[in-house]
């Protein structure tokens, strides 16, 4: 008898449907193979999202909130966040409630995938964004409002700053608690997983006490690790530096060769995580991760592309790739491992979709179907 693994997941709005569909086989496969037939999987289906506010009537309900929370791990497919209503999007709200404070966005390139670069194979990063914090705390007023108003006047009163009457405003806060205890847990994956550097990724030359905060308390975080973390990287150390973020922009296409681990607040993550995916083929092969003390949830970088709903065209290898970081997550190194290797196998063989097809010569696209149907295959046949 196998050991039952019960994993809560949110199949997703918009093409999420189909990426789910094409992806459930290949990560069942995983854990059965990965585990020597010793566990498998046991799906709880949740709603979240679009599904969730048709048929109860919010987008997230407390059932889902609890199942996630009993089980410490989800894998999340793309929500829509509907434009106006003044909802607010539920997957900055999951991570808000339970505390998800670092999202973990591998970058890396895997041979086959198309590429603006000249030496792609150079791509492998880990970008760090912190999550809970930055402009995302949704802390804004529209221009006009009394509350927009209010907050000028205040600005004039007390601060002796004055505003067009027609500004909107928006906060971004930054504090010294979140801020480092992002670091700490970014340095102990470093150590842990043998990286080689950490860049923060700022830009504190303007925002000084944002974004130059940010950096001051990195390195204050970064000071008080005795080596393997270093300042110089000397004799193989885990170099601690940073980079002003509009040179980073640059720095990833001239010599991502030189970067391991970016550590980014979080506006400057989620600008960086798309421009880096787009190295490697783009946001198709993009997955994340956010975690908290307490819970996990894996999810593609992308959203739900929803001109794509119901086509059988988009990439699931997003929403794979983050099932496999999942796995290590849950101590399943050998599943995860397993079907990654077998999506760079797919990919490899030429079987992309439409997105990487387009970017390559001579290549036809496979329906999404396929590309799942071909990596459950692949990983059938390591045994
Ligand atoms: P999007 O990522 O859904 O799509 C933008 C474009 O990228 C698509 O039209 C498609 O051309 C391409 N694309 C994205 N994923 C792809 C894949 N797996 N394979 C191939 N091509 C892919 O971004 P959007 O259109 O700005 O957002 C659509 C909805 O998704 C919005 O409601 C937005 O709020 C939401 N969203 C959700 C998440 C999330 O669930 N974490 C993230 C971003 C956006």
């Amino acid at each position: 008898m196998s050991e039952i693994i019960e994993i809560p997941y949110i199949s997703g709005d918009g093409a999420g449907e189909d990426i789910w569909n094409a992806s459930r086989e290949s990560l069942e496969e995983a854990l059965i193979k990965g585990s020597e037939g010793e566990k498998r999987i046991q799906w709880v289906p949740l709603l979240a999202g679009l599904k969730a506010l048709d048929k109860e009537g919010v987008l997230l309900s407390e059932a889902t909130i609890e199942t996630i929370k009993k089980h410490g791990v989800a894998l999340k497919g793309p929500l829509t966040t509907p434009v106006g209503g003044g909802f607010r999007s539920v997957n900055v709200y999951l991570r808000q409630i339970f505390d998800l404070y670092t999202c973990i966005r591998p970058v890396r390139y895997f041979k086959g995938l198309p590429s603006p670069l000249k030496k792609p194979e150079m791509v492998n990063f880990l970008i760090f964004r912190e999550n809970t914090e930055d402009i995302y705390r949704g802390i804004e007023w529209k221009e006009g409002t009394h509350e927009a108003r209010v907050f000028l006047s205040f600005l004039k009163e007390t601060m002796n700053v004055s505003l067009p009457e027609d500004t909107g405003v928006g906060v971004k806060p930054i504090s010294r608690g979140a801020t480092r205890r992002f670091v700490k847990w970014t340095i102990d994956y470093a150590i842990k997983n043998n990286r080689r550097s950490i860049t923060v990724v700022h830009k504190g030359n303007i925002m000084k006490f944002t974004e130059g905060a940010f950096r001051e308390w990195a390195y204050e975080m970064a000071g008080e690790y005795t080596p393997p973390v270093t300042f110089d990287g000397q004799n193989g150390t885990l170099l601690f530096n940073d980079r002003i973020a509009d040179n980073m922009f640059m720095q990833v296409i001239l010599r991502p060769e030189d970067y391991d681990i970016l550590l980014c607040p979080n506006l400057n993550g989620d600008y960086l995580s798309d421009a880096c995916a787009a190295l490697i083929g783009g946001l198709g092969v993009a997955p994340g991760a956010n975690i908290g003390d307490h819970t996990a949830i894996f999810e593609p970088t992308h959203g739900s592309a929803p001109k794509y709903t119901g086509k059988d065209m988009i990439n699931p290898a997003s929403f794979l790739l983050s099932g496999a970081m999942m796995f290590k997550h849950m101590g399943f190194d050998r599943a995860s491992d397993l079907l990654e290797r077998a999506i760079e196998e797919t990919i490899r063989d030429g079987i992309v979709t439409y997105d990487l097809a387009r970017q390559m010569v001579g290549v036809d696209p496979v329906k999404c179907s396929v590309f799942g149907a071909e990596v459950a295959r692949r990983i059938g046949r390591k045994y």
